[in-house]
């Protein structure tokens, strides 16, 4: 066994002081059991523990280090702008190339408004769309997370679901009343919640890949429907792409799909590993903000140079509005490791007799330890969780970091290679013979 006794002892103290020993739910590990690790330090697609132990890692900071962890140009151009300042709470350059590139790599997008979190970004679109349309119900799908913002913690995915706690206590009945919850990749209850409140539906929000309850893609057809439907009812359609913003491609699931909602929400990889979140679209709807219009936002702390640079440093790596969509290198390289350790997992299940669904997108993926397939929350919620917890375990032990939570996605990096992804499906052939 792994040594884990420094570990241990840090998260011991951590649960004197930290609520749970952590600052996120479900880095405690409660979904899986057992003792987090605690980060000593981490490099490429690898993490080291205050035990010396090494990680192959998948979490990547929960999908933003799509670079690989510490990237030297990363790291480089914070300390640079760290050097100039860390905050300033007034307009500077930096913020305004990486709106630019954003809306320059992003097909629907046309103006942006910096933040600090996909959080905040998820609320303010939500408000944005209440604002601009007048209408108070909101439509959103069950397994979906928008951040933990208290109209979108209703069914919610990530640490609410794996906690049993989709439906947070401290909402006011009063604000979960405008929020109607559906099953995704279903149009029927899209038809009959927008029949139900003629001109009452502000805005459908999702997850265009849906990442926080492991992973489903969208049934061929169904962002289509959501466009069409949205559009003729005079409703918003908002893409929360704060996971598959930059991630599935350039310009995000919207990209890959050939979809164009009217918001766009992001995060993650836009902050290269710092706290950013941001909201984009349409000019006409973004200009409802203020100090244009009426609906208000701010932040002490947004459009952070520091966050902005490591944002910058990222975009500009992957090559971001510097090829055709479909030609960029960066995003064929991660499709093609995805391919590979989806071939090759799916390979290992067969051998070991056990059924494994495996759902994919580019570099980010979901593992169900299930026979059937998975296109909804439902679907996730018959895997054997039990399985995946073994299994999770196994492959720590044998060096390989997989999310501790059956209902969150994997990600690959442009730092992990043909070597990394062999080892771990050589560890997973051999764990999945024992779970
Ligand atoms: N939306 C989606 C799709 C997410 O995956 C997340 C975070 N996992 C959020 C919103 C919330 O972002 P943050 O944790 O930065 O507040």
């Amino acid at each position: 066994m792994k040594p884990r006794t420094k570990s241990e002892e840090w998260f011991a103290t951590a649960q004197r002081y930290l609520v749970g020993g952590v600052n996120s739910p479900v880095r405690a590990f409660r979904a899986v059991g057992g003792t987090p690790f605690f980060v000593e330090r981490a490099g490429g697609c690898r993490v080291w523990d205050v035990d010396g132990n090494e990680y192959i890692d998948y979490v990547l900071t929960w999908g933003p280090a799509i670079l690989g962890h510490a990237h030297p140009r990363v790291v480089r151009e914070v300390r640079e702008a760290a050097d100039r300042g860390t905050s300033f709470g007034i307009p500077h350059p930096g913020e305004v190339r990486l709106a630019e590139l954003i809306c320059r790599s992003v097909p629907s997008i046309e103006k942006v408004r910096l933040c600090n979190s996909g959080t905040e970004a998820c609320m303010t679109a939500v408000r944005l769309a209440r604002g601009f349309t007048g209408r108070d119900k909101i439509i959103k799908f069950a397994g979906c997370y928008h951040g933990h913002v208290d109209s979108l913690l209703v069914k919610a995915g990530s640490g609410a679901l794996t906690f049993g706690h989709p439906d947070s206590a401290g909402i006011p009945q009063d604000f979960a009343r405008h929020t109607i919850v559906l099953p995704y990749n279903e149009t029927e209850p899209v038809r009959a919640a927008f029949a139900g409140h003629p001109g009452g539906i502000a805005a459908v929000i999702l997850e265009p890949v849906a990442g926080n309850a492991g992973l489903f893609v969208p049934r061929p057809g169904w962002l289509e429907f959501l466009r069409e439907i949205t559009a003729r009812e005079g409703a918003l359609l908002i893409f929360d792409e704060v996971m598959t913003g930059f991630r599935v491609a350039p310009g995000g699931a919207q990209q890959r799909y050939g979809i164009r909602p009217d918001l766009t929400t992001l995060g993650k990889v836009i902050g290269g590993g710092l706290p950013v979140g941001a909201i984009g679209g349409r000019r006409e709807i973004m200009d409802c903000l203020a100090p244009v219009g009426p609906v208000y936002q701010a932040g002490t702390l947004s459009g952070n140079p520091l966050a902005t640079a490591a944002g910058l440093a990222t975009l500009k790596e992957l090559g971001v509005a510097t090829h055709p969509p479909d030609g960029n290198p960066v995003y064929r390289r991660l499709e093609e490791l995805g391919q590979r350790l989806e071939e090759g997992l799916r390979e290992a299940a067969r051998a070991a007799g056990v059924p494994l669904t495996i759902n994919r997108c580019g570099s980010m993926f979901g593992l169900y330890f299930t026979d059937r397939p998975v296109w909804n929350l439902d679907d996730a919620l018959q895997s054997d969780r039990e399985r995946f917890r073994r299994f999770f375990h196994g492959m720590l032990e044998a060096g390989v970091y997989l999310a501790p939570s059956p209902f969150e996605a994997g990600f690959l990096s442009t730092a992990h290679t043909e070597a990394e992804v062999e080892a771990t499906v050589r560890a997973a052939a051999e764990v999945l013979r024992r779970v």
